[in-house]
């Protein structure tokens, strides 16, 4: 089996100002030992990840993106980013399908995928997000739905991504599944990328999103599959993004 390389991303959202990319160079003072053993992403707002580039440079924190368009040529698209462009503002890796995206822009898998597509062709690694509701969950339902979204929003033939479970209704939220369910869904998340890929799923990294925190990280990296994290509101603050990071086994 390919050796993964624990990603821990943060996800910043609409938050922050320029003022805000002063915590990269914090970030990066506390967590530089740990940075050959585990790596650290910041995805920040797209107006601000070509000076989060610069902030990052002399580092090993790697800057992101939260969206792209799913067209990939230059063209008329009034608000757009393409992935080209972001790839040469200096990101390395775009997240898409986001459930806020989902829900609040209903964008379906098969969006999803030709944004993820769009990010493949422009050099950028795409964070594909999955995950079920609290509805879909009671129902249980959760394994069927992520595995269809795996299916639809994740390109054939080239596995150079990382796949995100986020349960829904542990995004933003005060609770988390338990490790047994952390690990139910990220062992048929592998098996499904193995049917898509085969041997190339090996080298897929598959992250736990949904209420990451300094409180409760090392209990989810302790979860079987678990291959690093996505981390929205704890990633803001370096003291807390660094906190998830140092908690991380291959950090100690
Ligand atoms: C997210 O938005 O991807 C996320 C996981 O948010 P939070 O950590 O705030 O739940």
């Amino acid at each position: 089996m390919a050796a993964r390389k624990p990603l821990i991303a943060g996800n910043w959202k609409m938050f922050g100002r320029q003022s805000s990319l002063s915590e990269i160079k914090a970030l990066w003072g506390a967590i530089a030992p740990a940075a050959e053993a585990v790596e650290a992403l910041i995805c920040p707002p797209a107006v601000y990840v070509g000076q989060a580039v610069w902030q990052a440079r002399g580092t090993q924190i790697s800057i992101g993106a939260q969206d792209c368009s799913a067209v990939g040529d230059d063209s008329a698209r009034t608000g757009e980013i393409s992935a080209a462009m972001l790839a040469d503002a200096g990101a390395k890796y775009v997240i898409v399908g986001h459930s806020e995206r989902r829900s609040q822009h209903g964008e379906p898998d098969a969006l999803v995928r030709r944004k993820a597509e769009a990010a493949l062709a422009a050099g950028l690694i795409p964070i594909i997000c999955v995950g079920e509701t609290q509805v879909e969950r009671a129902d249980g339902r959760a394994s069927a739905v992520v595995g269809a979204q795996v299916r639809s929003s994740v390109p054939d033939g080239n596995a150079a991504i990382v796949v995100a479970y986020e349960p829904v209704w542990a995004i933003g939220g005060a609770s988390t599944p338990t490790v047994a369910e952390i690990a139910e869904i990220h062992g048929l998340v592998r098996a499904t990328l193995v049917a898509k890929f085969g041997e190339g799923a090996s080298g897929v990294r598959i992250l736990y999103g949904g209420s990451v925190s300094p409180k409760n990280a090392a209990e989810v990296f302790s979860a079987e599959g678990v291959d690093g994290a996505l981390v929205g509101r704890a990633s803001l603050k370096a003291a807390d993004f660094a906190a998830i990071i140092l908690g991380h086994p291959a950090a100690k």
